[in-house]
Protein backbone atom coordinates (compact mmCIF):
# COMPACT_ATOMS: atom_id res chain seq x y z
CA UNK A 1 0.00 0.00 0.00
CA UNK A 2 2.80 2.54 1.14
CA UNK A 3 4.80 1.36 -1.95
CA UNK A 4 2.19 2.30 -4.40
CA UNK A 5 1.50 5.10 -2.84
CA UNK A 6 5.48 6.68 -3.36
CA UNK A 7 4.84 5.56 -6.67
CA UNK A 8 2.18 6.29 -8.43
CA UNK A 9 1.91 9.68 -10.39
CA UNK A 10 -1.44 11.21 -11.77
CA UNK A 11 -2.86 8.49 -14.04
CA UNK A 12 -0.92 5.40 -12.79
CA UNK A 13 -2.12 3.51 -9.81
CA UNK A 14 0.90 1.54 -9.42
CA UNK A 15 -1.51 -1.94 -8.61
CA UNK A 16 -0.07 -4.35 -7.69
CA UNK A 17 -2.22 -7.71 -6.34
CA UNK A 18 -1.77 -9.34 -2.88
CA UNK A 19 -2.12 -13.09 -2.70
CA UNK A 20 -4.58 -13.26 0.80
CA UNK A 21 -5.56 -16.61 0.73
CA UNK A 22 -4.29 -19.15 -2.16
CA UNK A 23 -6.10 -18.19 -5.12
CA UNK A 24 -7.72 -15.03 -3.82
CA UNK A 25 -6.15 -11.88 -4.95
CA UNK A 26 -6.73 -8.27 -2.75
CA UNK A 27 -6.00 -4.49 -4.25
CA UNK A 28 -5.30 -2.96 -1.00
CA UNK A 29 -6.54 0.60 -1.31
CA UNK A 30 -5.30 3.03 0.88
CA UNK A 31 -6.70 4.55 4.38
CA UNK A 32 -6.53 7.77 3.13
CA UNK A 33 -8.84 11.04 2.32
CA UNK A 34 -9.64 11.40 -1.77
CA UNK A 35 -6.58 12.62 -2.69
CA UNK A 36 -4.61 13.64 -5.87
CA UNK A 37 -1.55 11.80 -4.84
CA UNK A 38 -4.05 8.55 -4.24
CA UNK A 39 -6.80 9.49 -8.01
CA UNK A 40 -9.51 8.01 -5.74
CA UNK A 41 -7.96 4.59 -5.06
CA UNK A 42 -9.24 4.48 -1.11
CA UNK A 43 -11.15 1.08 -1.32
CA UNK A 44 -10.27 -2.69 -1.82
CA UNK A 45 -10.82 -4.99 -4.40
CA UNK A 46 -9.72 -8.01 -5.52
CA UNK A 47 -10.24 -11.21 -7.64
CA UNK A 48 -10.87 -14.88 -7.40
CA UNK A 49 -9.14 -17.66 -9.76
CA UNK A 50 -10.63 -20.67 -10.67
CA UNK A 51 -9.64 -23.85 -12.22
CA UNK A 52 -11.09 -22.15 -15.78
CA UNK A 53 -11.58 -18.66 -14.82
CA UNK A 54 -11.81 -15.26 -13.01
CA UNK A 55 -14.30 -13.47 -11.26
CA UNK A 56 -13.31 -9.61 -10.03
CA UNK A 57 -14.54 -8.17 -6.63
CA UNK A 58 -15.33 -4.36 -7.74
CA UNK A 59 -14.37 -2.22 -10.28
CA UNK A 60 -12.78 0.72 -8.99
CA UNK A 61 -12.81 4.19 -8.68
CA UNK A 62 -12.19 5.58 -12.35
CA UNK A 63 -11.82 3.81 -15.87
CA UNK A 64 -8.12 4.35 -15.65
CA UNK A 65 -8.04 2.31 -12.43
CA UNK A 66 -10.01 -0.46 -14.61
CA UNK A 67 -7.70 -0.87 -17.28
CA UNK A 68 -5.13 -1.13 -15.04
CA UNK A 69 -6.60 -3.41 -12.92
CA UNK A 70 -7.63 -5.49 -16.01
CA UNK A 71 -3.76 -5.24 -17.39
CA UNK A 72 -2.71 -6.54 -13.61
CA UNK A 73 -4.99 -9.49 -12.94
CA UNK A 74 -3.86 -10.60 -16.68
CA UNK A 75 0.04 -10.70 -15.55
CA UNK A 76 -0.97 -12.53 -12.69
CA UNK A 77 -3.05 -15.42 -14.67
CA UNK A 78 -3.75 -16.48 -18.10
CA UNK A 79 -7.49 -17.74 -17.38
CA UNK A 80 -10.09 -15.63 -18.79
CA UNK A 81 -12.15 -13.44 -16.90
CA UNK A 82 -15.89 -13.26 -16.70
CA UNK A 83 -17.40 -11.18 -14.48
CA UNK A 84 -17.24 -8.63 -12.03
CA UNK A 85 -19.21 -8.28 -8.69
CA UNK A 86 -19.76 -4.36 -8.10
CA UNK A 87 -20.32 -4.61 -4.18
CA UNK A 88 -22.55 -1.18 -4.67
CA UNK A 89 -22.61 2.08 -6.17
CA UNK A 90 -20.37 4.24 -4.62
CA UNK A 91 -17.47 5.75 -6.81
CA UNK A 92 -14.65 4.12 -4.71
CA UNK A 93 -15.91 0.85 -6.10
CA UNK A 94 -18.46 1.10 -9.07
CA UNK A 95 -16.39 3.82 -11.49
CA UNK A 96 -14.72 1.36 -13.98
CA UNK A 97 -17.51 -0.74 -14.68
CA UNK A 98 -17.72 0.84 -18.72
CA UNK A 99 -14.45 -1.07 -19.11
CA UNK A 100 -15.89 -4.50 -17.97
CA UNK A 101 -19.04 -3.83 -20.34
CA UNK A 102 -16.42 -2.64 -23.21
CA UNK A 103 -14.82 -6.15 -22.73
CA UNK A 104 -17.84 -8.37 -23.29
CA UNK A 105 -17.72 -8.99 -19.31
CA UNK A 106 -20.82 -9.57 -16.96
CA UNK A 107 -21.24 -7.02 -14.83
CA UNK A 108 -22.86 -8.21 -11.71
CA UNK A 109 -24.81 -5.45 -8.96
CA UNK A 110 -28.04 -5.04 -6.99
CA UNK A 111 -30.64 -2.99 -9.23
CA UNK A 112 -31.56 -0.86 -6.31
CA UNK A 113 -27.28 -0.16 -6.27
CA UNK A 114 -27.97 0.76 -10.33
CA UNK A 115 -30.60 2.98 -9.18
CA UNK A 116 -28.41 4.83 -7.24
CA UNK A 117 -25.73 5.11 -9.96
CA UNK A 118 -28.53 6.55 -12.40
CA UNK A 119 -29.72 9.24 -9.55
CA UNK A 120 -26.46 10.02 -7.85
CA UNK A 121 -23.61 9.07 -10.51
CA UNK A 122 -23.06 12.65 -12.54
CA UNK A 123 -22.75 14.11 -8.93
CA UNK A 124 -20.18 11.36 -7.37
CA UNK A 125 -17.85 11.83 -10.32
CA UNK A 126 -17.98 15.62 -10.37
CA UNK A 127 -17.43 14.97 -6.23
CA UNK A 128 -14.42 12.78 -6.66
CA UNK A 129 -13.04 14.85 -10.19
CA UNK A 130 -12.77 17.83 -7.17
CA UNK A 131 -10.94 16.34 -5.06
CA UNK A 132 -8.61 13.93 -7.25
CA UNK A 133 -7.98 16.01 -10.18
CA UNK A 134 -9.13 15.66 -13.49
CA UNK A 135 -5.46 14.03 -14.47
CA UNK A 136 -7.36 10.53 -13.06
CA UNK A 137 -10.63 10.92 -14.14
CA UNK A 138 -10.39 11.72 -17.54
CA UNK A 139 -12.68 9.71 -19.37
CA UNK A 140 -14.64 7.93 -16.63
CA UNK A 141 -18.29 7.59 -17.03
CA UNK A 142 -20.98 6.42 -15.57
CA UNK A 143 -22.22 2.37 -15.77
CA UNK A 144 -24.33 -0.04 -15.32
CA UNK A 145 -24.48 -3.79 -14.83
CA UNK A 146 -25.27 -6.05 -17.64
CA UNK A 147 -27.04 -8.81 -14.78
CA UNK A 148 -28.75 -7.11 -11.68
CA UNK A 149 -29.14 -9.73 -9.28
CA UNK A 150 -32.04 -9.86 -6.75
CA UNK A 151 -31.43 -13.33 -5.55
CA UNK A 152 -28.42 -14.91 -4.11
CA UNK A 153 -26.32 -16.75 -6.56
CA UNK A 154 -23.24 -19.34 -7.35
CA UNK A 155 -20.74 -18.73 -9.93
CA UNK A 156 -18.64 -21.61 -10.64
CA UNK A 157 -15.03 -20.62 -11.49
CA UNK A 158 -13.83 -24.40 -12.26
CA UNK A 159 -13.16 -26.56 -9.45
CA UNK A 160 -14.11 -23.51 -7.33
CA UNK A 161 -17.84 -22.44 -6.69
CA UNK A 162 -18.14 -18.49 -5.62
CA UNK A 163 -21.02 -17.57 -3.77
CA UNK A 164 -22.72 -13.74 -4.19
CA UNK A 165 -25.14 -12.58 -1.22
CA UNK A 166 -27.51 -10.09 -1.09
CA UNK A 167 -27.75 -7.14 1.67
CA UNK A 168 -30.41 -4.61 1.26
CA UNK A 169 -30.75 -1.48 3.47
CA UNK A 170 -27.52 -1.31 5.54
CA UNK A 171 -24.84 0.57 4.17
CA UNK A 172 -26.62 1.39 0.94
CA UNK A 173 -30.18 -0.19 -0.58
CA UNK A 174 -27.88 -3.08 -2.40
CA UNK A 175 -24.82 -4.79 -1.47
CA UNK A 176 -23.47 -7.54 -2.44
CA UNK A 177 -20.54 -9.84 -0.64
CA UNK A 178 -18.98 -12.25 -2.55
CA UNK A 179 -17.30 -15.89 -0.39
CA UNK A 180 -14.98 -18.42 -1.68
CA UNK A 181 -15.80 -21.18 0.26
CA UNK A 182 -12.23 -23.31 -1.01
CA UNK A 183 -10.61 -20.56 1.47
CA UNK A 184 -13.23 -19.47 3.44
CA UNK A 185 -12.71 -15.70 2.26
CA UNK A 186 -15.40 -13.30 2.35
CA UNK A 187 -15.24 -9.66 0.13
CA UNK A 188 -17.69 -8.21 2.59
CA UNK A 189 -17.59 -4.91 0.78
CA UNK A 190 -18.46 -1.88 2.56
CA UNK A 191 -20.88 -3.77 4.87
CA UNK A 192 -17.31 -3.50 6.93
CA UNK A 193 -14.64 -0.68 7.44
CA UNK A 194 -11.72 -1.74 9.00
CA UNK A 195 -9.98 1.41 11.20
CA UNK A 196 -12.31 3.50 9.30
CA UNK A 197 -15.56 5.56 10.00
CA UNK A 198 -18.16 3.62 8.12
CA UNK A 199 -20.10 6.44 6.15
CA UNK A 200 -23.85 6.14 6.67
CA UNK A 201 -25.82 8.44 4.22
CA UNK A 202 -27.13 5.81 2.10
CA UNK A 203 -28.15 3.04 4.45
CA UNK A 204 -29.83 2.22 7.54
CA UNK A 205 -27.83 1.98 10.92
CA UNK A 206 -30.50 -0.62 12.32
CA UNK A 207 -30.41 -2.73 9.22
CA UNK A 208 -26.79 -2.92 9.02
CA UNK A 209 -26.22 -3.65 12.44
CA UNK A 210 -28.21 -6.57 11.77
CA UNK A 211 -26.27 -7.17 8.66
CA UNK A 212 -23.17 -7.27 11.00
CA UNK A 213 -24.42 -10.00 13.22
CA UNK A 214 -25.37 -11.93 10.37
CA UNK A 215 -21.71 -11.85 8.74
CA UNK A 216 -20.43 -12.80 11.79
CA UNK A 217 -21.97 -15.44 12.25
CA UNK A 218 -20.58 -16.31 8.98
CA UNK A 219 -17.96 -19.59 8.37
CA UNK A 220 -15.43 -17.12 7.35
CA UNK A 221 -11.41 -17.24 8.02
CA UNK A 222 -10.62 -13.86 6.63
CA UNK A 223 -12.66 -11.41 5.31
CA UNK A 224 -11.35 -8.29 2.86
CA UNK A 225 -12.96 -5.23 3.77
CA UNK A 226 -14.09 -2.88 1.17
CA UNK A 227 -12.29 -0.28 3.28
CA UNK A 228 -8.67 -1.17 5.82
CA UNK A 229 -6.92 -3.70 6.29
CA UNK A 230 -7.31 -7.33 6.17
CA UNK A 231 -10.56 -8.73 8.99
CA UNK A 232 -8.99 -11.93 10.97
CA UNK A 233 -10.71 -11.11 14.24
CA UNK A 234 -14.57 -10.43 14.54
CA UNK A 235 -13.74 -8.00 17.56
CA UNK A 236 -13.54 -6.14 14.34
CA UNK A 237 -16.94 -6.43 13.62
CA UNK A 238 -18.42 -5.76 17.09
CA UNK A 239 -16.38 -2.70 17.29
CA UNK A 240 -18.55 -1.25 14.41
CA UNK A 241 -21.80 -2.11 15.44
CA UNK A 242 -20.67 -0.10 18.65
CA UNK A 243 -19.95 2.95 17.04
CA UNK A 244 -22.94 2.81 14.55
CA UNK A 245 -25.04 2.18 17.91
CA UNK A 246 -23.24 5.41 19.99
CA UNK A 247 -23.84 7.59 16.44
CA UNK A 248 -27.87 6.66 16.55
CA UNK A 249 -28.16 7.01 20.59
CA UNK A 250 -26.09 10.05 20.50
CA UNK A 251 -28.08 11.82 17.53
CA UNK A 252 -31.55 10.20 18.79
CA UNK A 253 -31.08 11.52 22.09
CA UNK A 254 -30.42 14.94 21.14
CA UNK A 255 -33.12 14.90 18.56
CA UNK A 256 -35.52 14.27 20.99
CA UNK A 257 -34.24 16.67 23.62
CA UNK A 258 -34.80 19.57 20.60
CA UNK A 259 -30.80 20.07 20.40
CA UNK A 260 -29.58 21.22 17.39
CA UNK A 261 -26.76 19.54 14.96
CA UNK A 262 -24.45 22.40 16.32
CA UNK A 263 -24.93 21.38 19.96
CA UNK A 264 -25.15 17.64 19.12
CA UNK A 265 -21.51 18.14 17.69
CA UNK A 266 -20.57 19.80 20.59
CA UNK A 267 -20.72 16.96 22.97
CA UNK A 268 -17.28 14.82 22.77
CA UNK A 269 -17.02 11.55 20.46
CA UNK A 270 -15.69 8.62 22.69
CA UNK A 271 -12.09 7.52 23.16
CA UNK A 272 -12.98 4.38 21.53
CA UNK A 273 -14.00 5.90 18.55
CA UNK A 274 -11.15 8.62 17.83
CA UNK A 275 -8.50 6.96 16.65
CA UNK A 276 -10.97 5.65 13.92
CA UNK A 277 -9.42 7.33 10.16
CA UNK A 278 -11.72 9.88 9.26
CA UNK A 279 -14.02 10.61 12.45
CA UNK A 280 -13.80 14.30 12.28
CA UNK A 281 -15.45 14.58 8.97
CA UNK A 282 -17.41 11.27 8.89
CA UNK A 283 -19.05 11.91 12.40
CA UNK A 284 -20.31 15.30 11.38
CA UNK A 285 -21.82 14.09 8.00
CA UNK A 286 -23.03 11.27 9.59
CA UNK A 287 -24.76 13.22 12.66
CA UNK A 288 -25.94 16.35 9.86
CA UNK A 289 -27.14 13.43 7.35
CA UNK A 290 -29.18 11.72 10.96
CA UNK A 291 -30.99 15.38 12.08
CA UNK A 292 -32.39 15.37 8.28
CA UNK A 293 -33.58 12.02 8.34
CA UNK A 294 -35.27 12.28 11.69
CA UNK A 295 -36.87 15.64 10.08
CA UNK A 296 -38.79 12.89 7.77
CA UNK A 297 -39.04 10.18 9.89
CA UNK A 298 -39.18 9.72 13.71
CA UNK A 299 -35.49 8.44 15.81
CA UNK A 300 -35.68 5.52 17.55
CA UNK A 301 -36.10 5.84 20.86
CA UNK A 302 -33.37 7.30 23.05
CA UNK A 303 -31.65 4.45 25.15
ZN1 LIG B 1 -19.60 2.53 0.27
Amino acid sequence: MALSAAVAQAGDYGLAPFETAPGVYTFWGEQADLLPSNGGNIANAGFIVGAKSVLVIDAGPTRRYAEQMLDAIRATTDRPIIAVVVTHHHQDHSFGIPVFVEHGLDVIMHPGAAAMLVRDGDILLNFVTELVGAAWTDGTTIGAPTHPITEATSIDLGDRDVDVEIFEGGHTPGDLVVYDGATKTLFAGDLVFNGRVPTVPHGDVQTWRGQLVTLDKWDWRRLIPGHGPLVADRTVLDGMSDYLAFLEARVACSYRMGDSPAETLMAEVPDAYTGLFGIDREYQRAVLQLFRKYDETAPPPCP
